[in-house]
């Protein structure tokens, strides 16, 4: 196998430490008359032993991500972030925002409508760069974060959302499907450092 680089900080140095074998991709929706066996895909992760970033060994699938109705309990935890954000002191008055939502859907932007900030243009640069859940998605995090940084206008601020490894170990939320979500291994590591 070729050497593994880690998807955010290109090290090498690192450990399998978790092996489930060949699974379905999590994505994949036969037709109900689909003969079957679905293809499978080898799911492992990867610990990252320099930046203890956790992540997909490898994903040769491409995600077709389902766009569902937003949980509820992702609607109020919204609200109760940017009630968070907004009482830190991180909006600016007439503030310029870009957000890189969750391919499964949901957004702040109307939250934050309402506290006076105004929408960027399209790739522009803004006071307030918010990312719920979509930068996990991405394949590559250190180009993922490099787009993301590059757009912050000066004295602004970049509010990343996204689910604690440490969390998920705790409360045993993982699953194949999990690990499977894109980049969600990629993530993990991230809040655990
Ligand atoms: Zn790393």
């Amino acid at each position: 196998m070729d050497m593994h680089a880690c998807r955010a900080c290109r090290g090498s140095a690192g450990h399998l430490v978790l092996d489930l074998g060949e699974q379905p991709a999590c994505d994949f929706f036969p037709r109900s008359d689909d003969p079957g066996p679905d293809p499978v895909y080898p799911l492992q992760m990867w610990l990252c032993s320099s930046c203890g970033l956790a992540q997909l060994l490898a994903d040769p699938t491409v995600p077709e991500e389902p766009r569902g109705t937003e949980p509820a309990a992702l609607v109020s935890q919204a609200a109760d972030a940017v009630q968070r954000v907004a009482a830190a002191g991180w909006l600016p008055e007439g503030g310029v925002v870009a957000e890189y939502g969750s391919p499964h859907g949901g957004s702040w932007l109307d939250l934050l409508a309402a506290r006076g900030q105004k929408p960027a243009r399209r790739g522009g640069q803004a006071d307030v760069i918010i990312d719920c859940f979509g930068m996990m998605h991405a394949a590559d995090q250190r180009e993922a974060l490099a787009e993301r940084a590059a757009r912050i206008a000066l004295g602004g601020v970049l509010l990343l959302q996204y689910h604690a490894l440490s969390t998920i170990l705790r409360c045993g939320l993982g699953s194949p499907r999990f690990l499977r979500h894109g980049g969600i291994g990629q993530q993990l590591g991230q809040a655990a450092r």
